[in-house]
């Protein structure tokens, strides 16, 4: 379920009141105060989840599921805590959260054990995830790399074809093409929630219900989703999901696999070694049940606990008026921008919905120099193809600026970038 709900947003106030929580912000860059628009990049962190992870150190830290001593004990209480509280985030069960470094391991984990399955490893019960030639693998033209080119590895390790459901001019998903590309071939549907480039929300149930139609497997890349929207993995009915804690207040090095409990302990394991196992002879080992079976070697425990706090963090703040705060702001950026001559935005205009995300090109001007005339006033903005150089490919440019905002984003500073943009217009094409 998605939340946008222009009812109930947060007010100046709150939004001034809680950027009291990320010192960060305070920052002056280049003699002016910091207008930070690329969360969309990496969050910024506040105090409690930065102090989750030094109590962590200071008080419990030890390796979690090994010790038999009371530090190891706490902080293996500390550690499933947090996946508890991620499971909840996102209405799933505890043992359907897998840690990992990030989204681009999560799905990485999920093709490659897919790979494994064709390889027949995992018996009869991996079956189901096994591919080969004739099977077929959909992606869309909007992915982040990270959700690609996982996917092309697969197809070329397995003999699996890579098909992808292409994108109308405005941006949008051509679900025309969706229903004719999925079919009984597909074996696997993996798309984003939310684009990275394009801030537009897909479709999920419409997809889910294409693929599960045929008995494909659908994985939801939710990295740009999951920090932004109420999110319930249940309800959207896919079968796997992945998204990055330093996208939603949490630090880096810490992700989420999301999957059905019947699938991941079905799913042949992808890195082995300590910590998954039951038992291990010098011929060979049976592994533990999800989620132990997809977390080998020693974990990343402080990452994991300070994730639980951002996701309390968001909690108490709410992810349904975070998201109408943001969908205000990506309003107020797409009307802005496109108003201000030269200024072209990729995917669809207003009316259509958005986070608070927008990625633009300027006639004439490359997007590094946007970046770096906003830069001089403090305003930092990301350029380039954003991982998505397919999606650039579609719209006929090699980069674009994005903007990206998140909860501690104000209506000023977004009117601050704007006036921004309108200056390097004016000054480029003073000086062409
Ligand atoms: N998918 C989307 C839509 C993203 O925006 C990103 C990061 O920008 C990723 C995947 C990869 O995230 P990470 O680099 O944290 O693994």
């Amino acid at each position: 379920m998605t939340t946008t709900s222009l009812v109930d947003s947060l007010s100046p106030a709150e939004v001034d009141r809680l950027r009291l929580d990320f010192p960060v912000l305070g920052e002056r860059v280049n003699g002016h105060p910091l207008v930070y628009l690329d969360s969309g990049a990496t969050s910024q962190k506040p105090l409690s989840v930065l102090d989750a992870e030094r109590e962590y150190y200071l008080h419990e830290n030890a390796a979690v599921h090994r010790g038999a001593h009371t530090l190891a004990a706490l902080a293996t209480e500390r550690f499933e805590d947090a996946r508890t509280t991620v499971a909840r985030f996102v209405g799933a069960r505890d043992d359907e959260i897998v840690w990992t470094s990030n989204a681009t391991e999560g799905i990485n984990l999920v093709a490659y054990a897919m790979g494994n399955a064709s390889l027949g490893r995992g018996g009869a019960a991996a079956a189901r995830f096994a591919l080969g030639e004739g099977d077929e693998i959909v992606v869309t033209e909007m992915e982040h790399h990270a959700n690609l080119l996982p996917w092309q590895e697969l197809a070329a390790r397995t003999g699996a074809t890579l098909r992808y459901i292409p994108l109308a001019d405005d941006g949008t998903l051509r679900l025309d093409e969706a229903a004719a590309i999925i079919g009984s071939r597909t074996k696997v549907l993996a798309f984003t929630h939310v684009s990275n480039v394009l801030g537009t929300i897909n479709p999920v149930a419409e997809l889910v219900g294409l693929a599960h139609a045929v008995g494909a497997l659908v994985l939801l890349d939710a990295c740009q989703s999951a920090p932004h929207l109420s999110l319930d993995v249940v309800s959207l009915g896919v079968d796997f999901a992945v998204f990055s804690g330093h996208k939603m207040l949490a630090p880096t090095g810490i992700g989420v696999l999301y999957g059905r409990r019947e699938l991941l302990n079905a799913l042949p394991p992808f890195l082995t070694g300590g910590s998954m196992i039951t038992t291990v002879t010098m011929q060979g080992a049976e592994y533990l049940p999800a989620p132990q079976r997809f977390e080998a070697g020693t974990q990343k425990v402080s990452q994991s606990i300070a994730l639980g706090a951002a996701v309390d963090y968001l909690t108490a703040v709410g992810l349904g008026r975070i998201a109408a705060h943001e969908a205000e702001l990506g309003r107020r950026l797409v009307e802005g921008l496109a108003a201000i001559d030269g200024v072209r935005v990729l995917g669809p205009g207003v009316g259509h919905e958005r986070v608070g995300l927008a990625s633009f090109d300027v006639a004439g001007i490359h997007s590094h120099d946007v970046g770096q005339f906003l830069d001089d006033r403090g305003i930092a903005v990301r350029v380039g193809h954003h991982c998505a150089q397919p999606l650039h490919r579609r719209f006929g440019v090699v980069s674009t600026t994005r903007a990206s905002t998140y909860l501690y984003t104000t209506t000023d500073e977004v009117d601050e970038f704007l006036a921004g943009v309108a200056e390097t217009v004016t000054f480029f094409g003073a000086h062409a």
